[in-house]
């Protein structure tokens, strides 16, 4: 059984004006649907064929002679997660249990909300910035290019794609205001919840 592309959480035009459908169009159906197709192509008649996605990615992720096979089997995850993580009417200030988390790893909502945007606006190159539980702890990390927590024994809660392709189209070369749109506007705090279960 080929893995396949999942259908995104809610209409192209839904998380506009932050994220247009011109971008989701390109992100989605062109970058996101290329990671799967490339992975089915890489694990096609391999011992990994049959194997869930993310113990795909585990076992690729201890093997230097699999980076092929590990890039786009976690962006592959990366991305179904982070369509996850937006909603339209989002952002702002988390209520639930994450929220008593937040205000207890890092003081504030704001400064959550500063600490995130800065991991993301600070990745050099491609990457994503994310909320991670590491163990008990609470932690905002960076991941260049595919690389995921899932690789690193930790558990996402929330990710923010800061690759180009995620902004470009919107927001050009201003990566900060894509991530200040988005963190005030679309981030899935339902989500970020259900992840903590
Ligand atoms: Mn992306």
């Amino acid at each position: 059984m080929a893995l396949s592309l999942p259908d995104l959480p809610y209409a192209k035009d839904a998380l506009a004006p932050y994220i247009s459908a011109n971008t989701l169009d390109f992100h989605y159906g062109k970058h996101h649907k290329a990671y799967v197709d490339n992975l089915n192509k890489l694990i096609a008649g391999t011992q990994l064929e049959n194997r869930s996605l993310e113990e795909i990615i585990q076992e690729a992720s201890k093997d230097p002679a699999k980076a092929g096979i590990f890039n786009n089997a976690a962006q592959v995850w990366n991305h179904t997660f982070y369509w996850n993580c937006l909603t339209p009417k989002g952002g702002g200030a988390p209520k639930g249990p994450i929220a008593e988390k937040i205000t207890a790893a890092f003081g504030s909502y704001e400064k959550f909300a500063e600490e995130l945007k800065n991991a993301g606006v600070t990745q050099f190159g491609s990457g994503w910035a994310w909320l991670v539980l590491d163990g008990n702890d609470l932690k905002i990390t960076k991941t260049a290019n595919a690389d995921t927590p899932l690789a690193h024994g930790q558990k996402a809660l929330l990710t923010l794609d800061v690759w180009e392709h995620a902004y470009y189209l919107d927001y050009q070369n201003r990566r900060p205001d894509y991530l200040s749109s988005v963190i005030a506007n679309l981030i899935n705090w339902d989500f970020v919840n259900s992840n903590l279960k």
